[in-house]
């Protein structure tokens, strides 16, 4: 890990956010994410004078020891590796970011053992022991290369075995070629599977089918069903994709749920390679039912349950944990994608885009990852370094970043505003669920 530059942040961007909840007034303290509950009284004076009020906000925006400065752009030591083995698929997802593993021609041949097991090679001999190393697998349909997934799971624990790491694994399917080999492999070890699941029926087999145009959702749940009963080691998750005109989110989560998905997470369109991305107008109505939806899971966590949204799951956890970063990911970090043919790009869905390309098996090009993470600090967006949001949002995802617009903003802002409101009732209500002990 090391320091390659340091970006200012803007004097003049809000240090505090001032939020209400059931409960009274609070404030999020900007840098570091802390949370603070106002009295009335205070509340008001804090209203009153935001200049004094941004003084004490600086104050207790002090670093403490252990947090890292929020200007600075390190170069981590790559941890994680996502293998695109795939350039084809089974099904015919007008929205599909990676055009079905060809990636827009960038990607036309499988992936072989060859180029796989190079690239895991020098993954690991660089992996910093002290952090779990994971190699992911994408396509395309990453099981249309079933053998090489499985090759490489089996060299990739032995080598990590042997250099004393912690090796995981994680794929993103479709779940419809899943067999009892890849669901025996799943269970053995630490393997987390996102299956891509748009439910209900009606929807995912109108937004997923196969390349003939059949419908795919009881044949998803059918493979899926041993793995969902016993998932053995494995973490096993839905991601929804949500596009224009599809927004209705409540029924369509509790058909996935109703499949024996313990977990689901949406994932809004902003870019898609058939125009079905949200537009300005769909995203109060998009914000409505996904607060909607948190809602109920919020009334379920107060009596005890989990939260099965993983959006709000995570975005709760984040709040407490006082997660605050410049960026939105490790994409060029800690974290790279590998192309097919050897290449390493920053992200997986920017295979092709030579803005995200970064060296190859032989190499990184330690010039262009620099620039790159410069480039995308959130202090150097321009839209970004005089938001509240900078360091819980800090900038979005970089591939969907140009597109970015006021009211996707807005839907951000309005988004984190429910979750910081909705930290504050759960924490005072259940401080278990965020492993806090009250002694009385
Ligand atoms: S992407 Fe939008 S909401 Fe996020 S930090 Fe930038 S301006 Fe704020
Ligand atoms: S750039 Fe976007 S898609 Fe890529 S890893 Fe980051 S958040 Fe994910």
């Amino acid at each position: 890990m090391r320091k390659v530059a340091a970006i200012a942040a803007d004097p003049a961007a809000p240090a505090f956010k001032r939020f209400s909840s059931p409960l009274g007034e609070h404030v999020l303290i900007v840098s570091h994410s802390r949370v603070f509950d106002l009295s009335d009284e205070l509340a008001r004076d804090w209203d009153a004078d935001p200049v004094a009020a941004s003084h004490l906000a600086l104050v207790l925006a002090e670093q403490s020891p252990g947090e890292a400065p929020l200007s600075d752009v390190i170069l981590p030591t790559a941890q994680s590796l996502s293998l695109n083995v795939s350039s084809a698929c089974n099904l015919s997802c007008g929205y599909c970011y990676a055009d079905r593993g060809g990636f827009g021609g960038a990607q036309s041949k499988r992936m072989t053992p060859e180029v796989a097991l190079a690239a895991v090679d020098s993954l690991l001999a660089a992996a910093d022991p002290k952090a779990p190393v994971t190699i992911g697998f994408l396509g395309g349909e990453p099981l249309l290369n079933r053998a090489l997934v499985h090759k490489v799971v089996a060299q990739a624990e032995s080598a990590g075995s042997a250099l004393g790491l912690d090796v995981r694994f994680s794929m993103t399917s479709n779940g419809t070629l899943l067999t009892e080999a890849d669901i025996a492999m799943m269970r053995d070890r630490r393997f987390a599977l996102t299956v891509s699941v748009d439910g209900d029926g009606d929807v995912h087999d109108l937004q997923r089918p196969t390349i003939r145009g059949k419908g795919t959702f009881a044949e998803l749940a059918k493979r899926l069903a041993p793995l969902l009963t016993d998932p053995g080691k494995a973490q096993v998750a839905a991601r929804m994709t949500v596009r224009a005109g599809r927004i209705d989110l409540t029924r369509r989560v509790d058909a996935v749920l109703g499949i024996g998905f313990s977990e689901v997470g949406v994932s809004p369109l902003r870019v898609s390679r058939d125009g079905s991305e949200l537009n300005d107008s769909d995203w109060p109505h998009y914000l409505a039912e996904l607060i909607a939806l948190s809602r109920r899971e919020l009334a379920q966590a107060i009596t005890g349950n989990r939260i099965r949204l993983t959006n709000f799951a995570v975005a709760l956890k984040r709040i407490h944990a006082g997660a605050s970063s410049p960026y939105p990911c490790g994409a060029g970090g800690g974290y790279f994608s590998v192309a097919a043919e050897g290449k390493w790009y920053a992200c997986h869905r920017a295979i092709g885009d030579d803005a995200f390309a970064l060296g190859d098996n032989g190499k990184l090009d330690e010039q262009r990852r620099q620039a790159f993470l410069v480039e995308r600090h959130v202090h150097s967006q321009t839209d970004c370094r005089s938001c509240w949001a900078r360091y819980l949002c800090s900038g979005t995802c970089h591939q969907e970043a140009p597109s970015r617009t006021g009211a996707g903003c807005d839907f951000i802002r309005d988004w984190l505003n429910f979750c910081l409101a909705a930290y504050c009732e759960l924490s005072s209500a259940r401080p278990d669920y965020f492993g806090i002990h009250v002694v009385h």
